[in-house]
């Protein structure tokens, strides 16, 4: 008899399962009440990078006299992007939920939830579908965080799933919370014209990130004149007419046309019935061991509900080693556990951000021994070909093996760049490794090689 897999939750967690469990041999049922691709398509990664590329390209245009063009100025059509988001995401939706059809994944419209260790019950449409099941992989992602204080209305004062695009744009936009997605958003609105205050609880931007990186940043959105509330709690939010009032616990207030709150997110595992399985949760997280199994051991958690790192390709990674282990894949080859460690990640900020393994600062505090290599931009050529000579290449490894540990990337195509460091550290590859590498000329990636000397 095939292993009856039952999945809720159809973001990158969720599909990948699916599609890897379907092609080992599973029956697969995957429940989705909303859109196959998940928060991720529709809220997350892809609009906010797609509404990133067209402030990307308006910063680009208005630069580019620089480059020997006639100066350009473009304002932002809202009913254009709208549909460029839209196709964006129907675009995605159809190949992975094509993907899934190809694999014979059985498709449920409709919201799951648990009633016992082994059924799953989905409420669709046309009413209750009981399944039973050998494996159940929970993987219904998260969603904003809201505190009390604030009435998200959805016009002015905005969540992030309210930005794609907002129905007006912001002519000064205060965000609240500075980490990855409140630095995104600031850089996606300023680049759209917008005036912008950030709101930044503690003394710096990005406090999770290398200091020196996060400094380029702040530096960074200072030349664009976006103004730092830093040191300061939002503890009030209010609409008056069609301004938006932002006030903090050190007295100081910022007036704008929209606000936007950026302060994490909280996992979703109400209503899903878990305490029917016995499924322990903690923080509304389910707790997974290193085989992503809940408490139950066939039931297993994946994406932001399993409350490890909150990355779409974490949770895509996750998703197939889920399917990998439920149907024992690893039978005649070693199992390679996900290191979160090593994951790479970026901010698609302006100059881009990227980071993979042990940073510097964590190095330093750790009292570990490293050897770091920084080499910036400004002296290469394709940074200069590109008139844009900003940021840097830092390279932290082991003295004594050369072996690559981490490094940071800020400059252009850094999200791009990022995955060679990847590559070498997740492989233990060494500085020379990438040192000898006989790379395109001229390119970016040129930096990274020198950074490996
Ligand atoms: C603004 C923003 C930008 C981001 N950008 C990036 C980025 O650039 N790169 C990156 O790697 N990560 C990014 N992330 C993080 C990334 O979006 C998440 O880590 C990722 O979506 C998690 O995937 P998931 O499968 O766990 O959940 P989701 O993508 O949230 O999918 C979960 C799915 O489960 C469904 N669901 C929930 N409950 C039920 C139920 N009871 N029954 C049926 N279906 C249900 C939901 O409808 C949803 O479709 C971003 C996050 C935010 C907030």
């Amino acid at each position: 008899m095939r292993t009856r897999i039952v999945i809720i939750g159809g973001g990158p967690a969720g599909n990948t399962c699916a599609t890897t469990a379907a092609r080992l041999g599973a029956e697969v049922v995957l429940i989705e009440r909303d859109t196959i691709g998940g928060a991720a398509h529709l809220w997350d990664c892809i609009p906010s990078k797609a509404m990133i590329a067209t402030g990307n390209a308006r910063s680009f245009l208005r630069r580019s006299v620089r480059m020997g063009l006639s100066e350009v100025e473009s304002d932002v059509d809202l009913v254009q992007l709208r549909e460029r988001l839209r196709a964006i995401e129907t675009r995605l939706e159809g190949s992975v939920r094509s993907l899934l059809t190809s694999q014979r994944v059985e498709l449920i419209d409709g919201t799951g939830h648990l009633v016992g260790p082994r059924t799953v019950v989905a409420t669709t449409a046309d009413g209750e579908r009981t399944l039973d099941a050998d494996i159940i992989v929970l993987a219904t992602g998260s969603r904003p965080r809201i505190p009390d204080w604030v009435e998200v209305d959805g016009d002015r004062i905005l969540s992030t799933r309210d930005a794609y695009p907002p129905s007006s744009v912001p002519s000064h936009a205060i965000v609240v919370g500075s980490g990855v997605t409140g630095v995104e958003f600031v850089h996606m609105f300023e680049s759209m014209g917008a005036e912008v205050t950030l709101v930044v609880s503690r003394q710096h931007v990005l406090p999770q990130k290398d200091a020196e990186v996060a400094a380029a940043l702040e530096e960074d959105f200072l030349r664009r004149g976006v103004r730092l509330f830093k040191g300061a709690r939002a503890t009030k939010m209010e609409r008056i007419g069609d301004e938006v009032v932002v006030s903090c616990d050190d007295g100081r207030v910022a007036t704008g046309s929209h606000a936007l709150l950026a302060i994490g997110s909280i996992p979703n595992s109400d209503q899903l019935g878990l305490e029917s399985a016995g499924v322990v949760t903690e923080g509304g997280y389910v707790p997974v061991d290193d085989q992503l199994r809940s408490n139950i051991a066939h039931i297993y958690a994946a994406g932001d509900l399993s409350g490890r790192l909150p990355l779409s390709s974490v949770a895509s990674m996750q998703g197939r080693k889920i399917a990998e282990h439920a149907m024992g894949a690893y039978s005649h080859r070693q199992e390679r556990q996900i290191d979160y460690d090593k994951a790479a990640s970026a901010i698609f900020t302006e100059p881009e951000i990227a980071d993979v393994g042990l940073a510097e600062t964590d190095a330093f505090s750790e009292g570990r021994k490293v050897r770091v290599t920084k080499v910036p931009f400004s002296s290469h050529a394709k940074a200069l070909i590109n008139d844009d000579p900003r940021g840097f290449v830092k390279i932290v490894s082991d003295p004594a093996t050369g072996v690559v540990l981490g490094g940071s990337i800020v400059g252009r195509h850094a999200a791009e760049l990022i995955s060679i460091l990847a590559i070498a550290v997740t492989n233990g590859l060494t500085v020379t490794d990438i040192h000898e590498s006989l790379l395109v000329h001229p390119t970016l990636a040129e930096a990274l090689a020198e950074a490996a000397e």
